[in-house]
């Protein structure tokens, strides 16, 4: 296939990331997969990003994610260099065509302003957009830019100038789902294990009260705000507190947490993260949002840990009710389900996650976009 598709990937962090970075990590398991089906991809991220690509744009020489502390007008003035570097790039070559967008809503509405000259585009949401109407209002020219969610679930709650310009939805995908119905089975423990930010949103509060209640161990593997270890949240001392998510962890999640039953370990990685969670007699997510897309939930049935979930976004999409999980409308119904996971089929998690969530799956799902969204821009 001859196809130039230009990913961008936008200023703050490289590809892949170092640690966190659910966007770059996206792009990261897609792109080989692309490459593999022939597409040539132009990456415009930052300098020091080592994912293997036909081409790279740059404006950075690394990732900016620091200064997202700073003031807005800062923020935005980094946004615009990057932006003004892959626009620049996109007018003076034409051999570009697709613009695969992951930057959000400032990367959408540049593309929409750029009208008839630029290539088609097609732009992936990644976040949970019924709370951020405002920042897609305007997309004038919009018929030759496309969006597509991670769910369908995120799509139906999206507003309504954005469902007007979508051409469906592609579920996460994970690395760890090649071949995870043919990988040796992991010795199973006991404990329980929530993987995320820690965030009212992902609801660590409640699965640590739920645990206690029943006897449970339960592990909360995931930063507090930009803390990745226990011992770096509490040498930051007071001045902590003013980020919300730290704040939350101390009045909600702390006072349950007591070390033995239930364990805050930070930020896990790598091997470490997968043989807990492959470890683990279920993976919970008692969500109070709508998990627009849910990588760990994919991540843990390709280790073959069955999850355990309130029936939110994305979840009833993704976890089939008494095969691959369990789902309840009623958080204080977790607390049967977590006793009731262990009597799940590990396999059937796993074979699920082969044939679904493989990153081969997603690239063939966006190859058929793309051609979907270069059909739409050529209709006259
Ligand atoms: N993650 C991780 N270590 C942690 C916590 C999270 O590697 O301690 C990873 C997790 O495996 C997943 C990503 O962070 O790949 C979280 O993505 P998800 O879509 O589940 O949640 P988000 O944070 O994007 O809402």
């Amino acid at each position: 296939m001859s196809l130039t598709v230009l990913m961008n990937a936008g200023p703050w962090l490289s590809v892949p990331p170092p640690g966190y970075g659910g966007i770059e990590n996206v792009i990261a398991t897609l792109v080989p997969e692309l490459r593999r089906l022939g597409v040539r991809v132009v990456l415009a991220s930052v300098d020091s990003s080592t994912l293997p690509v036909d081409e790279k744009i740059s404006v950075f020489p690394d990732g900016q994610f620091h200064a997202l502390q700073r003031p807005y007008n800062q923020v935005c003035g980094i946004s615009q260099a990057h932006l003004f570097g892959v626009v620049r790039a996109l007018h003076s070559r034409d051999d570009i065509d697709l613009v695969h967008d992951h930057v959000e809503a400032v990367g959408l509405a540049t593309l929409a302003a750029m009208g008839p000259d630029a290539p088609p585009a097609l732009h992936t949401l990644h976040w949970d957009l019924a709370k951020h109407p405002a920042l897609y209002g305007n997309l004038d020219g919009g018929d030759r830019v496309r969006v597509n969610g991670v769910s369908a679930s995120q799509l139906a709650r999206a507003p309504q100038a954005l469902r007007e310009h979508s051409v469906g939805h592609v579920h996460l995908s994970t690395p760890l789902a090649v071949d995870a119905d043919r990988r040796p089975r992991a010795e199973k423990g006991d404990h329980l294990v929530i993987l995320g930010r820690i965030n009212p949103g992902k609801g660590q509060d409640v699965g640590a009260r739920l645990a206690r209640r029943v006897g449970v161990p339960l592990v909360l593997a995931g930063p507090v705000g930009p803390y990745h270890r226990p011992e770096d949240l509490a040498a930051a001392g007071d001045e902590a507190r003013q980020n919300p998510d730290v704040r939350f962890f101390y009045d909600e999640v702390a006072p349950h947490v007591d070390g033995d039953l239930v364990r805050w370990v930070g930020t896990v990685a790598g091997q470490e993260r997968d043989d807990l969670l492959a470890g683990a007699r279920a993976s919970l997510f008692p969500l109070r949002w709508e998990e627009p897309g849910g990588t760990a939930v994919v991540e843990s049935l390709a280790l073959g840990t069955p999850v355990v979930a309130t029936a939110r976004g994305c979840l009833p999409e993704l976890i089939e009710h008494g095969r691959t999980g369990l789902l309840t409308d009623d958080e204080e119904e977790l607390a049967d389900l977590l006793l009731a996971a262990s009597l799940l089929d590990p396999d059937e998690c796993r074979r699920e996650a082969a044939v679904r969530f493989t990153p081969a799956v997603m690239a063939q799902r966006y190859v058929d976009l793309y051609e979907r969204v270069r059909q739409l821009a050529s209709a006259p």
